[in-house]
Order: C-alpha cells, then sequence, then structure tokens
C-alpha cells in the first residue's frame, strides 16, 4: 500500500480528531501456571524489563506469558487509514 505524503498528513490531522496519541497500547500479561497477571500502559516505545515488559513470571518464573494488546490499536489504525484514503481519493 503506497501513501502519498500529503495524505499521511492529512489521516495524522484526522487522528488528531478522533484523539488518539500514537503510543504503543497497553499490553496484559497473564501467567498460565500461578494466574499472575498484569496489565501495563508503557509511556513510550521503549520497553524496560520488569516494569512494562515481562520475559517470565516475576512470581513463579514460569515462562512464556500470555500476552496480549489490551487494545488492538495497530490493526485498527490500519483501517482507519485505508478508509480515510479511499475518501480522499474521491
Ligand atoms: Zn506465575
Amino acid at each position: 500500500m503506497r501513501i502519498e505524503p500529503r495524505v499521511l498528513h492529512r489521516i495524522a490531522a484526522k487522528c488528531d480528531e478522533i484523539t488518539m496519541p500514537i503510543r504503543p497500547p497497553p499490553r496484559h500479561f497473564s501467567c498460565p501456571a500461578c494466574h499472575w497477571s498484569k496489565t501495563v500502559a508503557p509511556v513510550s516505545d521503549v520497553l524496560v524489563p520488569g516494569h512494562d515488559h515481562f520475559a517470565a513470571c516475576p512470581k513463579c518464573g514460569h515462562a512464556p506469558l500470555d500476552s496480549k494488546a489490551a487494545v488492538a490499536m495497530p490493526a485498527v489504525f490500519g483501517q482507519i487509514a485505508n478508509t480515510l484514503e479511499k475518501w480522499f481519493k474521491r
């Protein structure tokens, strides 16, 4: 998919209106062994192991943990970008 810079600009402006600061989505970690769980919301795209990223359970050491995005932002953003691109091409 190729998006012209001017289209990207308009998409970015549109996203500001919809109010979506571009930041990593919160992630939910859970341990299948002891049911420890934690949802973290990174303040930047730099993940800090043991703070906003967990490779293993801090409680029982089980790895790997189940982890999933608490919000499916990238997919949603892709759909919005596609839709807006169609609108702007009219
Ligand atoms: Zn555990």
